[in-house]
């Protein structure tokens, strides 16, 4: 068991977690990120519906909630961030869809809003909304229903890839000097008068500054100390991702008050999910989808976008939307220091939360700074990251290149997905350690066959390069394994 000493302690390796130690890393800080899981970005991040508050998705906020703020600072930082890390990040805009003359109050509403508050609370380089009619709307979007007369058009909105964000932060966290612990689950922490001893299953950690970026956990980690001074209810939320092969039903986000929403992600697939009034509570943690849920569902993105199918669902999940704090309202968060216990900063972002993570990582070197922290400038801090090559993204001639370097790019593994040998032993090299680890960072197994056919050739290369049994290899860490018996065994067991 080791004992790890460090001044600033991040719990959680998701966005909120990833996005802070980034920025600690501007900074000779001495800070440790632990995160249980096997990798980071395996939360509520994974989850995401990955769209990016760029435009009139901010207009329904309260201007008093602490969480709008932080999404307001987010906006313009959001762009940048993911082109130094070189991660994903599209501008697909969005249509609110109005289907007769008393649909037009909420879209009046937002395009008034939309005026206020351009320049006041939203970047003022912003493009302004529109409203386009039938015509153009069938012209836009062919496969809408017919039956909608218009749409308040906003070319802001964005996807991005969470998860890929996630993983490029820390990466460049490590970069730049955080010590980053895996499969390292906080158990207990007990607090002194100058700092914490903190118990985990791989040892103990003395720090001296806690931040609390738990997710679905923080509630947890903060009754350890009693520093739980909120109240946070979990959101139950459904999500379904479609075949790529109806891809491009439709090019833009749509969306009707009261219903559901259909969107483009930024990998070509469409997904959707329920909208946040319809959805409903959940018991903490519990991740299963049900019928009712997903015919709900379903019930709702036909009603903008008639033919999506059952049948074209490659994988649906339940994610817990947010921690909707009752005592003070809809859409807030908690972010800063626990009233009772100095030093002890509580980062439970909430919803957008990925939205809100860079300006959520830029306050908290102030809330550190406030809680005494020194903090110097980074000499050495580099911001960039380069992302691994992606092969079905490449020209031809770019193939050609990549394969004469290293033929392995020339064997093709998913053919869902077009993922290359090269593309898996690159992910390894960089850092993945599991079956999903590999599918986060290249995506075999995000396909139609999800894993099905690809599985045990990944398998087998992750054993290989790792030098590990294939039976050792693990879905996603601890007891995961995907092989439970080599063919022979099995054969055995069952006789
Ligand atoms: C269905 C859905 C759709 C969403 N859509 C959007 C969207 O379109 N745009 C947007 O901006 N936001 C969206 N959100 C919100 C966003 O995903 C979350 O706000 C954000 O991901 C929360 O990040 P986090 O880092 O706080 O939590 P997490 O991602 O959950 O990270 C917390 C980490 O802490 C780790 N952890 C927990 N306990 C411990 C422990 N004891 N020891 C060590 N580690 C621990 C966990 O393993 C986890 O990795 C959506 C959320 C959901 C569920």
């Amino acid at each position: 068991m080791s004992r790890v000493e460090t001044e600033v302690l991040i719990i959680g390796g998701g966005i909120g977690g990833a996005a802070i130690a980034r920025e600690l890393s501007r900074y000779t800080a001495d800070a440790t990120l632990v995160e249980k899981g096997a990798d980071v970005g395996q939360g509520i991040t994974k989850y995401s519906s990955t769209i990016m508050c760029q435009g009139a998705n901010v207009l329904e906020f309260r201007s008093e909630y602490h969480n709008s703020r932080l999404v307001w600072a987010g906006m313009p930082l959001m762009e940048p961030l993911c082109r130094e890390l070189d991660v994903p990040f599209k501008r697909i805009g969005s249509l609110e869809l109005v289907e007769n003359q008393a649909g037009m109050r909420h879209p009046e509403k937002m395009m008034r809003r939309f005026k206020d508050w351009h320049g006041k609370y939203l970047p003022s380089d912003i493009e302004p909304l529109q409203f386009i009619d039938r015509d153009t709307l069938r012209a836009w979007e062919p496969n809408v229903d017919k039956k909608y007369i218009g749409a308040v058009y906003d070319p802001n909105i964005a996807v991005n890839d969470p998860v890929r964000l996630t993983i490029a932060l820390v990466d460049n966290a490590k970069k730049n000097g955080i010590n980053v612990l895996l499969e390292t689950e906080v158990l207990d922490i007990k607090a002194g008068t100058d700092g914490f001893e903190v118990w985990t299953n791989n040892g103990s950690i003395a720090c001296r500054y806690i931040i609390n970026a738990a997710g679905e956990y923080v509630g947890k980690i903060a009754q350890m100390v009693d520093a739980d001074d909120f109240a946070m209810y979990p959101v139950k939320s459904y999500q379904a991702v479609l075949d790529k092969k109806v891809g491009g039903l439709i090019n833009r986000m749509v969306l009707a008050t009261g219903s559901g929403m259909v969107s483009p992600t930024i990998h070509g697939n469409l997904f959707f999910g329920i909208s946040p009034g319809s959805q409903r509570l959940g018991k903490a943690h519990d991740h299963s989808t049900d019928k009712k849920l997903a015919d709900t569902a379903l019930r709702h993105a036909q009603e903008l976008v008639p033919a999506v199918s059952a049948a074209d669902i490659i994988n649906s999940f339940v994610g817990f939307i947010v921690f909707r704090n009752f005592e003070i309202g809809w859409h807030e968060c908690t972010v800063g220091v626990s009233r009772w216990v100095p030093r002890f900063i509580n980062a439970s972002i909430g919803f957008p939360g990925i939205c809100a993570a860079p300006g959520v990582a830029k306050e908290m070197i102030d809330i550190l700074t406030r809680q005494g922290l020194r903090l110097a400038e980074n000499p050495r801090f580099d911001p960039y990251e380069k992302a691994m090559p992606d092969f079905s993204d490449l020209s031809d001639e770019e193939k050609k290149e990549l394969i004469a370097r290293d033929p392995r790019y020339g064997h093709v593994v998913c053919r869902c997905e077009t993922v290359t040998e090269g593309e898996i032993v690159e992910a390894i090299r960089r850092g993945a350690r599991t079956l999903d680890g590999v599918k986060f960072r290249c995506r075999p197994g995000m396909g139609r066959c999800q894993g099905g056919f690809c599985g045990p050739r990944v398998t087998r290369i992750l054993a290989r390069e790792l030098g590990i049994s294939e039976e050792e290899v693990t879905k996603k860490g601890g007891e995961s394994r995907n092989l439970l018996y080599k063919g022979k065994e099995l054969l055995e067991a069952h006789q």
